[in-house]
């Protein structure tokens, strides 16, 4: 995400209809076994085929759904097969129900449960944003249970006072990030289910196979994670998408958006914009296909078949899905900042989507690195004397962080997004802890900073990395003492 506006002006909406128009209910795909692989190999490219064994015995998503004419409802239903991947037993799974949260403004109402079959009472916590499921017998470390669930979602059609705009329907376009029923991560700490403060991103979860059949009305237009073929049924169209190994699946709807299409190698980038901003809207293929370009040389190869980039009203200067990211609709009237928003939302392909984290608890390692990124962007596109010459560092992320530099709005780096106000986490995430890694980089030299971010990103990819992985990358490529010395001065310090 890019956190740009701290407030944003309401937007006057028409007042949803009293009765909704109510698409047909969803179509469910056809259900294979749990080994068969074939329905997730559109989503990689045919290099990267292999990343799916990996997963073969991990947790798959079959989600179906149904999205009404009027765009401000849908049905769904899915199953899950979920498997255990901790040490211990399991006596409760939890599901994250993301429309319900404050953030995203929605009512998710949830019509049934089931559980290995059986009919399960549901308990919700958070404000309904978290659905605690007691498990008849518990789930022994390996094994795997099948859960049924059906749904329906009124999405909000006027600005959401918390959050970023991210969900529902703005001035036309539909945005459906998290619009299913999405397992909470159980690790360490137990099961990682918080309400998100409302500021940074919302979502924590793992890698998985998702198989997702969308039924829309024909004349819109259709963005989501992964790749994705259509059918025709008249005024209605049914998309199937297989989502490959991802952590998460969104989706955007709109009868306003074009499309330009472009190609990297094999990778399909499409760029999703409003008629009012044909020529950045165009740019933004390029600019995209510019990044992955600039990012598989620096960190490693992109595996999936397909990148979105689709203009939204979200009032997040941007926000990153696996495979899509949302860019918002005001930055299209400057080229040069669309640019920079755009390579920052690319670069969380690498930084979230393929090397996952706590996005709550541990908002600093993504987000710090997609913004230093950029500058790996800018030496690419424009060259490293560019760059200097600009002293695009200092303009980056200096002025960010000498808005609190010291004064006692500073904090450390590495605390989760509840710890800071929102102007703390522009100042801090983006802009002190993108120095720590311009420091790094000043410390070990191009050539050991290159091999940082190749090892990191490599021995993370499709997994959840801690603080403790950056560092377990880190080490073979820098003195300990000097890497301590730069911890203590752009991450750890002051202590609150
Ligand atoms: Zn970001």
């Amino acid at each position: 995400m890019v956190s740009l506006f701290a407030a944003c002006s309401p937007v006057t909406q028409p007042a949803p209809p009293l009765t909704p128009t109510r698409a047909p209910g969803p179509t469910p795909a056809p259900a294979p076994g749990w080994d068969d692989l074939a329905p997730y190999r559109a989503a990689l490219r045919p290099a990267y085929a292999g990343d799916l064994d990996a997963f073969a015995a991990g947790t798959q998503y079959r989600i179906a759904l149904s999205i009404a004419d009027d765009l401000v409802s849908y049905t769904g239903a899915e199953t899950v097969h979920y498997v255990n991947r901790a040490t211990v037993p399991l006596d409760v799974v939890y599901f994250r129900l993301f429309p319900n949260a404050r953030s995203y403004g929605g009512v998710l109402s949830l019509d049934t449960l089931r559980a290995g079959g059986a009919a399960v009472s549901p308990t919700f916590e958070l404000h309904g944003s978290a659905l605690r499921v007691a498990l008849s017998a518990p789930l022994a470390p390996g094994a795997s249970l099948d859960f049924d669930l059906a749904w329906t979602t009124r999405v909000p059609t006027s600005t959401v006072t918390a959050g970023y705009n991210q969900f529902g329907l703005h001035e036309g376009v539909l945005s459906l990030p998290n619009a299913f029923p999405l397992v909470a991560v159980y690790d360490d700490e137990g099961w990682n289910v918080e309400d998100a403060p409302g500021i940074g991103d919302a979502v924590y979860s793992e890698t998985a196979l998702y198989d997702v059949t969308v039924d829309t009305p024909a004349a819109a237009v259709f963005a989501a994670t992964g790749t994705c073929a259509a059918t025709e049924h008249g005024a209605r169209r049914t998309w199937r998408c297989a989502g490959g190994p991802v952590r998460d699946f969104a989706l955007m709807l709109s009868t306003r958006l074009a499309v330009e299409t472009t190609t990297l190698d094999d990778v399909t980038i499409n760029s999703y914009y409003l008629p009012e901003h044909v020529t950045v809207g165009k740019r933004a293929a390029t600019d995209a296909r510019n990044a992955v370009r600039a990012y598989e040389r620096a960190f490693g190869a992109y595996p999936f078949a397909e990148l979105d980039v689709v203009e939204t009203h979200t009032t997040a200067g941007g926000i990153e899905y696996p495979g899509l990211v949302v860019i918002a609709a005001d930055i299209y009237d400057d080229r040069r900042y669309a640019e920079g928003v755009i390579a920052h939302e690319v670069a969380h392909q690498w930084w979230y989507s393929l090397v996952g984290n706590d996005q709550v608890d541990d908002p600093w390692l993504d987000e710090s690195l997609a913004q230093y990124s950029t500058i790996v962007y800018d030496e690419d596109v424009y060259g490293k004397a560019t760059v200097q010459q600009e002293n695009l560092v200092d303009e980056l992320f200096g002025t960010r962080y000498r808005r609190v530099e010291g004064t006692d709005q500073d904090l450390r780096a590495d605390l989760p997004v509840a710890a800071y106000t929102g102007s703390q986490y522009g100042a801090i995430v983006y802009g002190k802890a993108a120095l720590f890694f311009d420091a790094l980089r000043a410390r070990m030299g191009d050539a050991e900073f290159g091999a940082f971010l190749r090892d990191y990103f490599t021995h993370n990819r499709y997994g959840v990395a801690h603080d403790a992985d950056l560092l377990a990358a880190l080490r073979p490529h820098i003195d300990p003492a000097a890497l301590d010395e730069l911890l203590r001065r752009w991450i750890t310090t002051p202590t609150p």
